[in-house]
C-alpha cells in the first residue's frame, strides 16, 4: 500500500510498497480519507524534531473509516467513521492515573515517536479512534485533533464570557484558539505578520490586535507562534495577573525577567495537547452542538502524490493544509 514518508530531512515522497498494517487485538484497522498537515509535522520534515528511523511515514491528524476490528474490540465497527486521538497515553502510570495523560511518559505519538498516520491504512488502538457523524464533512473531522488542543489551552486558562484575549500567530492552531474563545464567549485579537492569515482571521470573528482602537494590554494571552519574539511581545501585551498561556514550542531560550513576572504577577502556563479522553470527548461534543464547523480553518487540499508540495506549502499558506486519499488515487 501507500504512505507519505520522509527520507532524509526535507525529502518528503510517496512510498508503493509500505507494509499493511497488523492490528493486534484491541486495535482498529482505519482506511484513511484525510490528513491535516500540522506544525509539529513540519518540524519533523526540516529535521528540527528527530525521529527513529527512515524512511518515516508523517502525519497524525488522521481521520477516515474503520475496516477491521480486533478480537477484543467491543464498541467499533467496521464501516464506522472515525478521528484518530493521536497520542496513545499508557493509561497506567501515575500521570495517566491522575487523569493527565498528556504528560504520561510512555505517551506513544504516531509521526513523531511511531509511524505516523499518513497512509492507506492504518492500525489504532481503538480507544484512541472516536466515533463520529457520518454526515459530518472531513475537513472539520480533520480539525477536531488541533481544536482539541485549542479548546484545552482555553479551558486551562479559566477565560470567561466577557473577557477580551490577544492571540498571537494565525497559523492554523491560532485560528483554532480564536473559535475556541469565540465559543466561551470571549473576544479575541489577533497578532500576525502575514496579511493572508490576518484576513483568515479576521473571517472567523477575530479582531486586528495591531488595529489603532485595540486594547494596550490583555488579562488572557495565547502564545500560538513558537518564536522567541512572540513570547517577548506575550510579555509587553500583559495586563497584572494576567495568564499566558503558552502552545507554540520552540527549543531557543529566551530571556524573561522575573522581575517583570512578581511585580505583575503573571502567570505562565505550558499547554500540551489535551487530555485522555476529556479532550476528544469535550471537542466532539462541542462540534456536534454548537455548529462550530472547525473545517473553516482548512484552506489548501492535496492529494497523495502532491504531499511534498502540501509540506513545502504549508510554512507560509494561511489556513490548514489537508492531504485527501482517495482509492485508487492516481494523480
Ligand atoms: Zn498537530
Ligand atoms: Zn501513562
Amino acid at each position: 500500500m501507500r504512505a507519505v514518508a520522509l527520507r532524509s530531512p526535507g525529502q518528503v515522497t510517496v512510498l508503493e510498497d509500505w507494509p499493511e498494517p497488523t492490528g493486534g487485538p484491541e486495535d482498529v484497522v482505519v482506511a484513511v480519507r484525510g490528513v491535516g498537515v500540522c506544525g509539529s509535522d513540519l518540524s519533523v520534515v526540516r529535521g528540527h524534531r528527530r525521529v527513529p528511523r527512515m524512511p518515516w511515514v508523517l502525519g497524525h491528524e488522521a481521520m477516515g473509516e474503520v475496516i477491521a476490528v480486533g478480537g477484543s474490540v467491543a464498541d467499533r465497527h467496521v464501516g464506522q467513521r472515525v478521528v484518530i486521538e493521536p497520542n496513545y497515553a499508557c493509561l497506567n502510570c501515575p500521570r495517566c492515573r491522575v487523569g493527565a495523560t498528556a504528560t504520561c511518559s510512555r505517551r506513544r505519538i504516531p509521526g513523531m515517536s511511531e509511524p505516523g498516520l499518513l497512509a492507506e491504512r492504518i492500525a489504532v488502538p481503538a480507544r484512541f479512534s472516536w466515533p463520529v457523524p457520518a454526515d459530518w464533512c472531513d475537513d472539520d473531522v480533520i480539525c477536531i485533533e488541533p481544536l482539541a488542543v485549542a479548546m484545552s489551552a482555553v479551558a486551562r486558562s479559566g477565560a470567561t464570557s466577557g473577557q477580551q484575549a490577544l492571540v498571537i500567530g494565525a497559523g492554523a492552531q491560532g485560528l483554532l484558539v480564536v473559535l475556541a474563545l469565540l465559543r466561551v464567549g470571549v473576544e479575541p485579537y489577533v497578532v500576525d505578520p502575514q496579511p493572508g492569515r490576518m484576513a483568515l482571521a479576521g473571517e472567523l470573528g477575530g479582531h486586528d490586535g495591531d488595529a489603532l482602537d485595540a486594547p494596550e494590554g490583555f488579562r488572557l494571552i495565547f502564545e500560538t507562534a513558537g518564536v522567541p519574539a512572540a513570547l517577548e511581545l506575550a510579555m509587553a501585551k500583559a495586563l497584572p495577573d494576567a495568564h499566558l498561556a503558552l502552545i507554540g514550542q520552540c527549543m531557543t531560550p529566551v530571556p524573561l525577567s522575573t522581575f517583570e513576572l512578581v511585580r505583575r504577577r503573571l502567570t505562565l502556563q505550558g499547554c500540551l495537547i489535551y487530555d485522555h479522553p476529556e479532550g476528544f470527548a469535550a471537542t466532539i461534543a462541542a462540534v456536534k452542538s454548537e455548529n462550530l464547523e472547525p473545517g473553516r480553518v482548512v484552506r489548501a487540499h492535496f492529494s497523495m502524490n502532491q504531499a511534498a508540495q502540501a509540506f513545502r506549502a504549508a510554512a507560509a499558506a494561511p489556513g490548514k493544509s489537508c492531504i485527501t486519499l482517495t482509492e485508487g488515487q492516481n494523480t
